[in-house]
């Protein structure tokens, strides 16, 4: 086995607690196996896999950085929203409790709009029911599950083609997920102690320009804390774009993967895309700095 000493970490990755197809305890193996020095579990909506990765990565000489990835809706004017995927960090402390109630709440929310899904797919004919997909999902159900049985089922081709005709915003069945703004989203990681990180902001789709400096400059009014910078979608370009535009406006940088295991195969735990991410140590000491402050 490698010795733990790259230097590299990943903060951000997906078990099968929400949508990545490694288990917790296989998730730590892996990052144990790379000789990353530290792993951040960031999970869909849920503290669950972290929790159960806890005495593995102890046991495995892995250092456990807990994390939670939740979407938000941002208003960016005329009437338009995009959706924005915050991440929070917890590295020094444990999230306050109305944080885990209101999450819970947000469970319940997502179990109605899957039964709404399943009630639109069937209008349009496809053969699907809630048990089916929840057999996929089990504790956190989402669209990529349905989109997995959709691919079964022969109803579209891949995972992407599912989103593209029945899950993604621009398809006739698209069901929306009542969402709280980032605004808002923010300040409840923060009330709950953690750090609010923006995602991949590569993916907010904006021009890299004055005016996403001026959004990211609304939600560090807001509570915003950092920006990860190193992710497997964002080219070198864009990683030092994002990195000088972090420093500029004086929040933590931040990077990882978004590893998801076999739902997103052309991305690497520790390395992302063809070797796009190498995330330093020291980005995670930083967080843990501030959040001893
Ligand atoms: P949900 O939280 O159930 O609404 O599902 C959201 C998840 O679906 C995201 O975290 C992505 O992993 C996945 N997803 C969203 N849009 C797409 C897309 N166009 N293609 C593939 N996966 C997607
Ligand atoms: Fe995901
Ligand atoms: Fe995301
Ligand atoms: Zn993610």
């Amino acid at each position: 086995m490698p010795s733990r000493t790259s230097g590299l970490i990943d903060l951000h990755s997906h078990t099968t607690a929400s949508d990545g197809s490694y288990a917790p305890r296989e998730l730590v193996a892996l990052a144990a196996e790379l000789g990353l020095e530290a792993l951040g579990i960031t999970d869909h909506d849920t503290f669950d896999g972290y929790n159960q990765a806890v005495i593995d990565a102890a046991n495995m000489g892995v250092r456990l950085v807990r994390g939670i990835e939740l979407n938000s809706r941002f208003d960016v004017g005329a009437g338009k929203q995009r959706n924005i995927h915050m991440l929070a960090y917890f590295p020094a402390s444990e999230p306050a409790a109305p944080f885990l109630t209101w999450l819970e709440s947000q469970k319940q929310e997502r179990r109605e709009r899957n039964l709404r899904l399943v009630e639109v797919l069937q209008t349009q004919g496809v053969d699907i029911s809630l048990a089916e997909v929840e057999n996929v999902g089990r504790s956190l159900t989402g669209r990529p599950h349905f989109a997995r049985v959709l691919v079964k089922k022969g109803y579209a081709r891949d995972s992407e083609d599912a989103f593209r005709k029945y899950l993604g915003e621009s398809a006739p069945t698209f069901v929306e997920r009542q969402s709280f703004s980032t605004e808002q989203v923010i300040g409840k990681m923060r009330a709950a102690g953690g750090i609010p990180v923006v995602a991949h902001p590569v993916r907010i789709n904006l021009l890299h320009d004055e005016a996403e400096a001026r959004v990211m400059e609304r939600l560090k009014e807001a509570g915003l804390l950092g920006l990860e910078v190193q992710h497997s979608d964002q080219s070198a370009e864009l990683q030092d774009y994002y990195s000088g535009l972090a420093r500029k406006l004086g929040l933590l940088e931040t990077g990882g993967s978004d590893f998801h295991g076999e739902i997103k195969p052309d991305i690497e735990l520790g390395s992302g895309r063809n070797g796009n991410i190498r995330v330093p140590f020291d980005y995670l000491e930083k967080l843990e700095a501030y959040s001893l402050k």
